[in-house]
């Protein structure tokens, strides 16, 4: 059973968290000085349209109509009712996803890619720098970049570089120039906080480039809302009043902010985080201020981390490798508004491979957190006979992860 939205009943205004946080959020401080940062201090980096979208008060804020004509190329997105997996459980419940795997890129990256183009090229910045872990982030923003005619270059963490050359392809092919990192140690194998400082630094000392951060900031979160306010639209035409339940993957916590955000003053809808257990930042990590990146050259951000030089296990789910979280989502866990859980991955391919064969879809290894999340979810209905509705994220497909699988199904996955 799948519902889709009309094409002209996608939505024109993200839904911004910030005015509806439980509680106020502490600013992001100067990494010089420990004084608060104001929009000065970030204008080397980012377009002021960004800026101005990353402290704004607005409940809404409008979609530009340049970034709704390059959404609608796959928004909106189906909203799935997964009663092949329910029936295979036995679950009274009923499961839904939303399926975010169906943008150019395969993962809901481009929601937050395309609206960040286009404010840069709309204040005049031609080039912009970024980093990419296992290549999702550096796709998306490669192919938002070819659609306003902007030059991207991606420093890549140089273990993927050398492992996983498709998203380099694809990135490419879209027009983007691709560099493993760290670019002055070629015997690192590199992490995102290293690969992170690399683009900063390119955009800090170049006048014609910015920077963009492909998770993590209030403005990234702000984007993929567009994602929990076509659901609620979706449910509501399923017949459903409210998810008992919101599940998404947790790297940064831009996918899972982007569900789970719109139905933040819902009290009956609980909240979930997922991550992995080699990287459990939210359910082991420290709540306070720490670096966006490992040579310390970010804001300090408020947040759940495990520490700027953590270096997490070399696990399949690369998106999920990363020692901080959102301060948004970390605020929301940290007042008990959400929940967070950490499964080893050799659980998450489990779910992910039973999903594959029941539902057909081949998740990405950071759904395959979700899935399993969500499969737990369900079998809990089962024991107590509670009919709950459950709400996931697929947050992309698996297509190029396809080696993960093949080391999962012949018995050589370690957790
Ligand atoms: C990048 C990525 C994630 C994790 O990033 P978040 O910012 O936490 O959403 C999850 N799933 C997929 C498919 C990704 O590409």
């Amino acid at each position: 059973m799948r519902i889709d939205l009309p094409i002209d009943k996608m939505p024109t205004a993200w839904f911004n968290a910030l005015p509806r946080l439980p509680e106020p959020m502490q600013p992001p401080l100067h990494p010089g000085t420990n004084q608060p940062i104001g929009p000065a201090d970030l204008a080397p980096l980012f377009p002021m349209g960004l800026i101005e979208q990353e402290v704004s008060g607005a409940l809404t804020i409008d979609i530009p109509g340049e970034v709704i004509d390059v959404l609608r190329l796959w928004r909106p997105t189906p909203l799935v009712r997964a009663t092949r997996l329910e029936r295979a459980l036995g679950t009274p419940a009923r499961i839904y996803f939303k399926d975010e795997s169906v943008s150019p890129a395969g993962s809901h990256k481009p929601n937050t890619a395309v609206p960040q183009a286009y404010y840069n090229a709309k204040e005049g910045v031609h080039r912009l720098t970024t980093e990419t872990g296992a290549g999702q982030w550096g796709t998306a923003l490669s192919f938002a970049c070819a659609q306003f005619d902007i030059d991207c270059k991606v420093y890549m963490v140089r273990a993927s570089f050398d492992s996983k050359p498709y998203r380099r392809m694809m990135m490419e092919t879209w027009g983007a120039e691709c560099v493993p990192s760290p670019v002055a140690d070629p015997t690192s194998p590199g992490s995102l906080g290293l690969a992170i400082s690399d683009a900063v630094a390119d955009a800090a000392q170049r006048d014609d480039s910015h920077y963009s951060l492909g998770s993590v900031l209030n403005h990234v979160l702000l984007h993929q809302t567009i994602i929990g306010l076509e659901a609620k639209e979706q449910l509501a035409i399923a017949g459903e009043s409210h998810p008992d339940v919101i599940i998404a993957s947790c790297g940064g916590g831009s996918n899972l902010g982007g569900i789970a955000l719109p139905f933040l003053e819902d009290a009956r809808v609980r909240l979930l985080a997922v991550e992995p257990a080699s990287c459990a930042t939210l359910t082991t990590g420290e709540f306070r201020y720490d670096f966006g990146d490992t040579a310390g050259m970010t804001p300090l951000l408020p947040m759940y981390t495990l520490g700027k030089d953590f270096m997490p296990a070399p696990i399949h789910a690369g998106g999920l490798r990363y020692h901080g979280d959102a301060p948004i989502i970390s605020l929301l866990v940290q007042c008990g508004r959400m929940e967070a859980v950490a499964y080893p991955q050799s659980k998450t391919f489990e779910a992910a491979v039973q999903f594959a064969r029941v539902e057909g879809k081949l998740a990405a290894p950071e759904t395959g957190h979700a899935i399993r999340a969500a499969i737990d979810e369900a079998l809990a209905c089962k024991e107590t006979g509670e009919e709950k509705v459950i709400l996931f994220n697929y947050s992309g497909h698996g297509f190029l992860d396809l080696a993960a699988y093949d080391a999962f199904n012949h018995h050589r996955l370690i957790d």
